[in-house]
């Protein structure tokens, strides 16, 4: 894991006085230190804990935070609820884990495209979306979508229309911001568990969609 960069505890506080809310960096050192032990013994494969980090990134991280968007779809009364205070609406879900930061859900529609970032290092609403990927924690990433959006999104092949507003929200220490994507056509009669499976880790960070119905 550390291997992958993902020892963000680097004291980094945005001024704000207190730490991120990712693993200490002796913890991280201490996962590397025994990665590369195990590595060397013969008793890990590399490719296998890359196996390991994607499943977090992409599959079981960002489940949650489906859940909550699913819900969202399939129920206003709780979208309403979400919208106003992400924090404590998300636990109805059994959703909770924030460590003093606020939860912000932003939702997209027909005509504003919300789309999150963190300027300064790598904040991310980690209990809904588990670890985030390596690209949102790139420099490139955090510098560009900032000044070009559009073009970012493009590189996500992510097109939207010419009157839609694009809005970039930046992360820190106190907030954490979750997309809420539009509803797909043609899922009015789907489930919340059937929605679920249409909500993306990127549609919820705001570079790409929610995915079709098949
Ligand atoms: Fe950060």
């Amino acid at each position: 894991m550390a291997g992958q960069g993902h020892d963000h505890g680097d004291g980094h506080d945005h001024g704000h006085g207190h730490d991120h809310t990712e693993p200490p960096s002796d913890e991280a050192l201490r996962v590397k230190a025994l990665e590369s032990l195990l590595v060397d013994k013969g008793l890990l494969d590399p490719a296998a804990v890359d196996a390991v980090i994607d499943q977090y990134e992409t599959k079981i991280g960002p489940r949650n935070g489906a859940r909550v968007v699913a819900r969202a779809w399939a129920d206003p009364d709780f979208k309403r609820r979400l919208l106003e205070n992400a924090s404590e609406a998300m636990k109805e879900v059994g959703v909770s884990g924030l460590q003093g930061e606020d939860m912000v859900v932003l939702e997209n529609t027909a005509r504003v495209h919300n789309l999150v970032v963190c300027t300064l290092c790598s904040c991310y609403p980690w209990p809904v979306l588990g670890l985030p990927p390596n690209w949102y924690k790139s420099a490139p990433y955090r510098s560009r979508v900032v000044r070009d959006p559009r073009g970012v999104l493009d590189e996500f092949g992510t097109k939207l229309g010419d009157g839609v507003e694009v809005r970039v929200w930046d992360s820190n220490a106190e907030i954490r911001y979750l997309v809420l994507p539009e509803r797909p056509a043609g899922t009015e009669d789907m489930d919340e568990a059937a929605l679920a499976e249409l909500v993306t880790r990127d549609s919820m960070i705001g570079v790409a969609m929610a995915l079709s119905p098949e």
